[in-house]
């Protein structure tokens, strides 16, 4: 399978294997290796790309942003593991009883309610692309435990994107859904490292500029941006401009 060979988690090539995806398209073997920073000792670099709908965008950004919250959640799952050994460790040289592991609270119990923290953010034109979005990304995660994905989209009930939206990993939305829920608090965007904008000749079409300069200062701590568009017009890069914190490297 030609995705090993662009270093992607084993979950992650099982679940394209799945889809029967065998080789990566053109945008996805150029994006994938830049986007990834494979060793960790350069800082991410920013991404502008020229694709068209049907060439494999989707995938090409998913994949890198997902392989890296999932060696994040490894990470961290081994670092709260080594916590808890040390104080059942602990507790057995004192004579006590070994401690309890944390329940999982049910996010659906409006007590419960904490807002969500996305490590990971898209953002989408149209309902209907966010919606396709986050249907492959959730195809792309089935093998990984515990990467959560919400979307966010007009016109569907607040409550029950809500209760999915509470320890979401990465959120697919459109912008002024996402606002809305950040400005009554229910999502918080301080945590994102990494921001797509997929489509953003559409986006601009739509009206989504003022949008985009609101998520861009909210996220101003991120890792990493990625930008996609079928044209390059010149208002496509000064929106670039606005939104790249390095020179970045263009796909074409
Ligand atoms: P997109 O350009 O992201 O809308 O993707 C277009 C279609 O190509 C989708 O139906 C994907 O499932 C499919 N696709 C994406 N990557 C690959 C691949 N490497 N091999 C075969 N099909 C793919």
């Amino acid at each position: 399978n030609g995705f090993v060979e662009l270093g992607l988690a084993p979950e992650l090539v099982q679940a394209v294997a799945d889809l029967g995806y065998t080789k990566p398209t053109g945008v996805q073997e150029q994006a994938i290796p830049l986007a990834m920073n494979s060793g960790g000792e350069q800082p991410f670099v920013d991404l502008m790309v020229s694709s068209q709908t049907g060439s494999g965008k989707t995938a090409a950004f998913l994949l890198p942003v997902l392989h890296t919250l999932i060696k994040q959640r490894a990470e961290a799952d081994a670092a709260a593991k080594a916590e808890f050994d040390r104080l059942c460790a602990e507790a057995a040289a004192n004579g006590q009883p070994a401690p309890k592991r944390a329940k999982r609270k049910d996010p659906t119990n409006a007590r419960n309610f904490k807002a969500a923290v996305p490590g990971a953010l898209v953002l989408c034109p149209t309902r209907e692309l966010a919606q396709q979005v986050a249907h492959d990304a959730i195809e792309l995660v089935k093998h990984c435990r515990g990467i959560r994905i919400a979307n966010i989209v007009g016109g569907m009930p607040y409550q029950l994107q809500i209760a999915k939206l509470q320890n979401a990993d990465l959120v697919v939305a459109t912008p002024g859904r996402l606002l809305d829920l950040q400005r009554s608090m229910q999502i918080k965007l301080d945590q994102v490292q990494f921001l797509v904008v997929d489509e953003a000749d559409r986006m601009l079409d739509l009206g989504f500029a003022d949008d985009l300069a609101e998520v861009n200062q909210m996220t101003a701590q991120r890792k990493q941006t990625m930008m996609f568009s079928a044209t390059f017009a010149p208002r496509i890069q000064q929106l670039a401009m606005r939104v790249m914190h390095d020179n970045g490297a263009n796909v074409q």
